[in-house]
């Protein structure tokens, strides 16, 4: 089954819901940064987390997941675009990880804040990116993600998100889903939902199942009739490239750029999302001292 979303909207019009199996891309972008353990099982959840905030985003839109906290991560930063396409990474925290079970109840991702920018990168003209911040009430990033939902969006929301690992610490599966109530839901199919949602039981056993999302989104709208909108593939990809990675550098400024010619003859600059390496050899470094001086 390969990794993908699948978005529905209940018969009646007032429910939305998007149901997620990335299975492989939590795998393949935990061990590119060679993440195990509660670090791989971090990178999963922030990487579905991602996903739903950008299955509902505008064509145009990127959504940039920043989630701060002192639990088993210090950072991590997801990159989401609505046609499936991700790229993130996480930074560890310098201090042990916390034990799992949390005796104060506070979830893994500890205290801190999680803030969500949206981004519109093609469009030309003022569009002052929108970033939404709530704290982390609870160190759960779904409970957190709903929150944030109700908060800055003004919208009631259930979320699911779930990350097995294998004994060694690697990730066997990750997934999860969101459920949106839309302007006319009534109480009743919200409550409806929200029976159907905590009655769901164990979501991390349902999601180790290698299935159809579909019969995630049957299982949350049980006996309510409703419509499968969108089935997509998602990828990771990165936007990084020299280009950027040069301006970057030259904006470091020459007296930085000078040392390292000095230094090295060179400046390596590795990409965060996506690991890969840019070389500026000495020619270059003097080519973007001069520009920098100019
Ligand atoms: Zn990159």
């Amino acid at each position: 089954m390969g990794d993908q979303w699948q978005k529905c909207i209940s018969a009646s019009g007032t429910v939305r819901g998007v149901a997620i199996r990335c299975t492989g891309l939590a795998q393949t972008l935990s061990e590119l940064h060679g993440l195990n353990g509660d670090l791989a099982k971090a990178l999963g959840e922030a990487l579905v987390g991602g996903f739903l905030l950008s299955s509902y985003a505008k064509d145009t839109e990127r959504m940039n997941l920043n989630v701060r906290g002192d639990g088993w991560v210090k950072q991590a930063l997801v990159d989401a675009y609505p046609d499936g396409t991700i790229r993130g990474y996480i930074v560890a925290n310098d201090h042990a990880v916390i034990p799992s079970v949390d005796l104060t109840g506070e979830g893994p991702w500890g205290r801190g804040t999680l803030s969500v920018l949206r981004k519109r990168d093609n469009l030309e003209g003022k569009n002052e990116p929108y970033v939404g911040t709530v704290p982390l009430l609870t160190g759960h990033l779904a409970k957190d993600l709903t929150f944030y939902w109700l908060q800055s969006e003004q919208v009631p929301s259930a979320i699911g998100i779930a990350v097995n690992l294998s004994p060694e610490g690697k990730v066997t599966s990750a997934g999860g889903f969101l459920v949106q109530a839309m302007p006319g839901a009534t109480d009743e199919e919200l409550s409806d939902i929200e029976t159907q949602v905590n009655s769901m039981g164990d979501l991390a056993k349902e999601i180790s199942v290698d299935q159809d999302p579909i019969h995630l989104l049957s299982r949350i709208f049980q006996d309510r009739a409703f419509l499968l909108l969108e089935k997509k593939s998602l990828r990771a990809e990165c936007s990084c490239t020299w280009e950027r990675v040069r301006k970057a550098l030259v904006l470091i400024g020459a007296a930085e750029l000078n040392a390292m010619l000095v230094e090295t003859g060179d400046a390596v600059v590795k990409c965060d999302f996506c690991t890969k390496e840019y070389r500026a050899d000495a020619e270059m470094l003097r080519e973007m001292i001069a520009e920098g001086q100019s």
